[in-house]
């Protein structure tokens, strides 16, 4: 028996002509075998430290496919220059992808239900080539897929926050903030989410590429976006 990934309905014409866009919500099973062998195996590629990470082909496929979000231990592979995630299930990448610091080649290719990417990503130094399924992210050229609105996300969003803010890295008091902004990461633009300490921190953020929405927003149906090509 063939193992079949989840499939995501996201971009179907009729649940975007329904308005019901939204971001994923699946929790991650951190009590499973797959998430602990996850575990085991960032501890393992950090200690020898790896260069190529490919961890959908160090597990089970039924392992791999139950995992929908990295664990936060990826900021300790500094040694990682190319991260494949190949045809994975994952809906979401943690913050830490940021502390990759020697992050070159990011690979997520054909992982349809990967909408979006943190803002974070933006730190690692050396990003320069990509190889994302552009046509399942927001906003993307080709198919406008909407923003979901992140005023009706603040529980799920309060769940995923970072410690920090996205911006400035200052820990975040009571309060923060959330956009989502298009700008070029490596070879694609793809769209970010922001978690921001402060307005000013808002205000900083960089000019998005011309074809995209060109300041930071809050998604939902108003955003107008420029036409597809
Ligand atoms: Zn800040």
């Amino acid at each position: 028996m063939t193992f079949q990934r989840p499939t995501c309905t996201c971009n179907d014409a009729w649940h975007q002509r329904r308005r019901k866009v939204k971001l994923h919500h699946e929790k991650q099973d951190e009590e499973s075998d797959a998430w602990k062998r996850l575990l085991d195996l960032i501890n393992d590629a950090a200690v020898r430290n790896v260069e190529e990470w490919t961890p959908g082909s160090l597990m089970p496929p039924e392992e791999w496919h139950s995992i929908v979000t990295l664990p936060r231990q990826i900021g300790t592979l500094k040694s990682v220059r190319k991260l494949c995630l190949y045809g994975s299930s994952l809906v979401r990448i943690p913050p830490e992808i940021g502390e990759m610091t020697a992050l070159q080649e990011f690979d997520p290719y054909t992982s349809y239900r990967l909408h979006w990417l943190p803002y974070e990503i933006t730190r690692c130094p050396n990003l320069t080539e990509s190889r994302i399924s552009t046509r399942a992210l927001y906003g993307n050229f080709k198919n406008r897929n909407p923003f979901p609105d992140l005023r009706h996300e603040s529980d799920f969003l309060n769940s995923i926050r970072p410690k920090k803010c996205s911006v400035c890295n200052s820990p975040f008091d009571d309060t923060y903030t959330t956009r989502w902004i298009s700008l070029n990461i490596a070879t694609d633009v793809v769209p970010l989410l922001v978690f921001a300490c402060s307005v000013s921190c808002i205000d900083s953020l960089p000019i998005p590429p011309d074809n995209y929405v060109l300041k930071p927003h809050r998604g939902g149906r108003s955003i107008e976006q420029p036409p597809r090509r």
